[in-house]
């Protein structure tokens, strides 16, 4: 399903143009127009799903197989010295657009990009209680 009001899904389909990366019957790869770095990326599905949550499991699988293919080929040609996928779920996570994408990141040293977190601390409670709280769901 694709919706009239989505422009990944106008991207992804071709409707709007893009600087295309890779493309297949399932997702197209786009250079991000507000890059972290040189080559960012995203990965977008073809159809409408707003979020990983509502993404088919079969294309969630090929999601992550055809970002490590194309992120294998852009560290290699872009001269990366590493990589981030990220991938944001709703507006307290960070996303933007309401169709599922993965963000491809090549990094590079010292490249600035900040995509980091400043480690807080967990005590065994709080572990304990976020486990019980998962296995019981
Ligand atoms: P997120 O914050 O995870 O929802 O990411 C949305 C990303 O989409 C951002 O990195 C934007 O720079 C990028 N973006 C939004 N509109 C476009 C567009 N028309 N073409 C390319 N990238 C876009
Ligand atoms: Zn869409």
């Amino acid at each position: 399903m694709k919706d009239q009001n989505c422009i990944f899904c106008k991207i992804a389909n071709g409707e709007i143009p893009s600087t295309t990366l890779y493309e297949d019957e399932d997702f197209r790869v786009i250079l991000d127009m507000g890059p972290a770095t040189r080559g960012h990326a995203l990965l977008l599905p073809k159809e409408h799903y707003a979020n990983l949550f509502e993404l088919d499991d079969k294309l969630a699988a090929k999601a992550l197989v055809t970002a490590k293919k194309v992120a294998a080929r852009m560290k290699d040609a872009l001269g990366a010295d590493g990589f981030n996928l990220v991938q944001n779920n709703g507006e307290a996570a960070g996303q933007t657009v309401f169709h599922f994408h993965m963000h491809l990141i090549p990094r590079y040293e010292n490249d600035g990009a900040g995509i980091s977190w400043t480690p807080g601390s967990a005590t065994p409670e709080e572990m304990a209680e976020v486990k019980r709280l998962v296995d019981e769901k």
